[in-house]
């Protein structure tokens, strides 16, 4: 039986990642997916003719370790507004923009009433320090960023009605739980670069990454679900559905948190989950800014009119719209509730919308509840290497990273 130098399993971006490194370096690499296709939580479909991400995602081209993996002209992303529309409170509705990057909206900005000067200055206080010196923020202490805007005397509207319910479908979390240092290094990711999304749907990124990998000389097998890790006379033995048993010198487990129990013998990370609605409508939105509400009557995080931005997600003519909600296990949302919220938030045109498909994302990110840790090891046993966003950060950032921190594992393991 052949011995592999490296089998890697999971073809999501940690896993893709960590075989584009590999092969490039010369290594004999073979990446196992239980999927009919790579790209694990980041995957796209077509459907009547709309291009539909599993899920809302969005891809920030300034994270460094995407600009490494990629060429990211290659991907095409076309960026939406940086600009946000907030249901206040007491219903009234309010724009808030990037005063550069939209100066037109300066106006609508300051007449919003969710900028006052005490809030700006908490906001430098709070994400100041780390904009300006990054490298020294990991391994200080942290809090959860409830915490965090609370020492930083951000405490006023632009927190609780901008921030606040903006960052719980970011982060998939409405407690402000999550560790204040990773959201601020988040924020700070985003002052260079406006955020997008790849025409053909975020796909793109794994697509890309995985034809990297096979040009460097990986080999990539579908539908080929592992089941079974053993060490046995220094080599690991592997399980895998349609296989049978392959031997390996170094495994990677490049699986998301929720499916590593029974691969490997390490504790399971939280997760978090989301639910995305995807309507279709003939008339254009009435809005093609991110939209949120502050007054939480109702379960959407955040909605955004997608076809505004890429008409190419849309057949001609008409357009395409996502809701996103925070997952709630077994007690979820119905569609009648998820349509009196897009009334509140579009008008009355959006009851008639039609409903095209609802993902429901249980695992869709890792929790990272403070303090940050500075990554977790990549090397967890002889030959034995873990990677994912559940290693790093519950981000594209973080998965590929860790992808790229398994491969060097591995390689200077000899
Ligand atoms: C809805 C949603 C929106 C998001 N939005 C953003 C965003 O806007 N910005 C951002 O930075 N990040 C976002 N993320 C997070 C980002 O997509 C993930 O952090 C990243 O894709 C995780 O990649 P991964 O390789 O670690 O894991 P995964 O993508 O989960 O890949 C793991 C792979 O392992 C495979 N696998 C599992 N078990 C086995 C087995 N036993 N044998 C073989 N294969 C197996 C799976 O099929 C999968 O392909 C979002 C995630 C979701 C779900």
């Amino acid at each position: 039986m052949q011995t592999h130098d490296v089998v890697v399993i999971g073809a999501g971006l940690a896993g893709l990642r960590c075989a584009a490194e590999l092969a490039a370096q010369g290594r004999e690499v073979l990446v196992l997916e239980a999927a009919d296709r790579v790209g694990g939580r980041q995957r796209t479909d077509r459907v009547d003719g709309f291009t539909l991400d599993r899920g809302f995602h969005v891809l920030n081209t300034a994270y460094p370790a995407v600009r490494s993996a990629v060429d990211v002209r290659s991907l095409s992303v076309a960026a939406f507004p940086t600009a946000v529309r907030v249901r206040r409170k007491d219903g009234a509705m309010a724009t808030l923009a990037h005063p550069l990057r939209h100066p037109g909206l300066l106006p609508a900005t300051l007449a919003s009433g969710l900028v006052k000067p005490r809030d700006l200055a908490g906001l430098v206080r709070w994400v100041g320090p780390i904009a300006l010196w990054p490298r020294t923020a990991v391994g200080r202490s942290d809090s959860t960023i409830g915490e965090g805007w609370d020492a930083a005397g951000l405490t006023g509207a632009l927190r609780t009605e901008v921030l606040s319910p903006f960052f719980s479908g970011v982060l998939a979390d409405s407690s402000e739980s999550t560790s204040d240092t990773y959201v601020r290094l988040l924020a700070r990711s985003f002052l260079p670069a406006a955020a997008g999304l790849p025409r053909e749907g975020i796909a793109a990124l794994p697509m890309a990454l995985a034809s990297r990998a096979r040009t460097a000389g990986a080999e990539v097998r579908l539908n080929r679900a592992v089941n079974r890790l053993r060490r046995r006379d220094g080599r690991w033995e592997v399980d895998a559905l349609g296989e049978g048993t392959l031997l390996a010198r170094d495994v990677v487990v490049a699986v998301g948190a929720e499916a590593l129990e029974g691969l490997v013998d390490e504790p399971v990370p939280p997760t978090r989950g989301l639910q995305t609605w995807w309507f279709a409508t003939d008339e254009p939105p009435g809005s093609t800014f991110l939209t949120i509400d502050a007054s939480w009557e109702g379960p959407i995080v955040n909605a955004l009119a997608i076809s505004a931005t890429i008409p190419e997600a849309a057949p001609r003519g008409r357009h395409l719209v996502q809701a996103t909600c925070l997952w709630a296990p077994g007690n979820g949302p119905g569609e009648s509730d998820v349509r009196s919220h897009l009334v509140r938030l579009y008008g009355q045109a959006s009851a008639a919308w039609q409903l095209l498909r609802r993902d429901d994302i249980p695992h869709a990110l890792p929790a990272l509840p403070p303090p940050l840790r500075r990554s977790s090891p990549a090397r967890i046993g002889p030959g034995l290497h873990l990677a994912g966003d559940h290693r790093e950060s519950p981000s594209i950032q973080g998965a590929l990273h860790s992808g790229l921190r398994a491969a060097r594992s591995v390689l200077s393991a000899g």
